[in-house]
């Protein structure tokens, strides 16, 4: 079952699935709104690339919403592109790895 929301610190976010979706006309692959904390996704690509692409606008969405104000549109691209690409391709290749991370990361605190 597809995500449909994501839950970060600050609000709930959503996650919506288009056929087509588009950025100044031009169609793309997902996009994000991060003051809304809305991720768009392509519902036509295959399962694997929406994981990509969710991941890729989660971390567009982590980067801080002050400093959004002066970025550099292509250099964050290539950041989130790299970061992405780099965690796919781990995340691929050590799925322990990621097994381990959300035991941890997602049981309860000790006191
Ligand atoms: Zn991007």
């Amino acid at each position: 079952m597809r995500p449909r929301k994501v839950i970060y610190p600050d609000k709930e976010g959503v996650i919506r699935y288009r056929k087509k979706p588009k950025v100044d006309g031009r169609e793309v692959g997902g996009y994000s709104v991060t003051p809304e904390r809305l991720i768009v996704i392509s519902s036509t690509a295959t399962e694997i690339t929406q994981g990509e692409y969710l991941l890729h606008e989660l971390l567009h969405q982590s980067l801080d919403p002050l400093a959004e104000r002066d970025s550099d549109e292509d250099l964050e691209e290539t950041i989130v592109r790299s970061m992405a690409n780099t965690l796919v391709q781990v995340w691929k290749a050590n799925p322990a790895v990621f097994s381990w991370l959300h035991h941890v990361l997602t049981a309860e605190e000790e006191k």
